[in-house]
């Protein structure tokens, strides 16, 4: 039900509820189910289950109704998922990432940057130094973040494509 091989999706559960939760979020299917079910679904423990839906609970994307057997008095739960929450968790997260990458797409593109064998710095740093590094006693020479800055660009689009698919669905 979770695009969970994308990486965005997989760092943001995983934070939340870990590679065990994870593993069970990808075996949910679509519709109301019971814990006993996603737990021979996703071969993993009910406890462990439990555990993961309480998380999934209080973060407000799952949320269950119980039915009670009048026979048995018997109490099932049936558990169901927020989709218009997880979307919503899903584009707040993506924002996130995305102002942290255009911040530092900003700092690669506006900087002009030179390296030593051991670190990078701002041309007004190695200026500074009069282009020699004490550390490490090699030159300050000129690095071209043309590469970064690409592989920044891409990572963006990808990431406001992610965004625009995330709504339509
Ligand atoms: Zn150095």
């Amino acid at each position: 039900m979770l695009e969970t091989d994308n990486p965005l999706v997989r760092e943001y559960f995983g934070k939340i509820v870990g590679e065990d939760g994870l593993k069970i979020i990808e075996n949910i299917p679509e519709g109301e189910i019971t814990d006993e079910t996603i737990a021979t679904l996703s071969d993993t423990k009910l406890t462990a289950v439990r555990k993961v839906l309480y998380v999934l609970y209080k973060g407000r994307i799952a949320e269950y109704r119980t039915e009670r057997d009048d026979n048995t008095g018997w109490i099932t739960y049936w558990w169901s998922f927020n989709h218009d929450n997880i979307k919503k968790m899903m584009s707040a997260e993506a924002d996130t990432v995305l102002g942290r990458l255009r911040e530092e797409l900003k700092y690669e593109r506006n900087g002009e940057f030179y390296r030593c064998h051991c670190q990078r710095v701002l041309f007004e740093e190695a200026a500074e130094k009069d282009f020699w590094c004490e550390e490490c006693e090699s030159h300050f020479e000129y690095f071209d973040s043309g590469t970064l800055v690409k592989e920044l660009e891409k990572q963006i689009k990808e990431l406001e494509k992610w965004k625009k698919k995330l709504r339509r669905r």
